[in-house]
């Protein structure tokens, strides 16, 4: 599968995944992302609260078997409340989709988010206008 060259994520939607990240700190958010890839840009439309995924002290977990077969699903965010956007050999185990994306505290402004390919090698973040939200029930 070819890497992607950039990811794109409207303000509004990390806006959304900082929001969630601060209100479950110092527990570790999780998200699905939803979006679309063309000429190797990944669209980031949406997000999803994967129903399934309980929160632990430094661990996730989520059963990415779920989903297969749902194509418009790009991803997977979650949070780092040690500030360290880096991926751990865990986050990288559990590779899904074409992206991995992290935040770490404190949730705010451009350099509180990474994005990585299923190498662990990290891919350009482009933050774009906001867009409308079909759910605004994050949380
Ligand atoms: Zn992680």
């Amino acid at each position: 599968m070819p890497a992607a060259t950039v990811i794109r994520i409207p303000s509004n939607i990390l806006d959304a995944v900082y929001a969630g990240a601060k209100e479950l700190y110092p527990r570790e958010s999780f998200l699905l992302l939803r979006g679309n890839k063309s000429k190797g840009i990944i669209n980031i439309t949406d997000l999803i609260l994967a129903p399934f995924a309980a929160h632990e002290e430094g661990a996730v977990h989520f059963n990415p078997y779920m989903f297969a077969g749902d194509y418009t699903l790009v991803g997977t965010v979650h949070s780092h409340p040690s500030g360290n956007i880096s991926p751990s050999n865990t986050d990288l185990n559990y590779f899904f989709g074409r992206v991995l994306m992290i935040v770490g505290y404190p949730y705010e402004g451009k350099g509180c988010i990474a994005a990585y390919d299923s190498n662990g090698d990290k891919v350009p973040i482009e933050i774009t206008a906001a867009v409308e939200c079909k759910d605004e029930e994050f949380y």
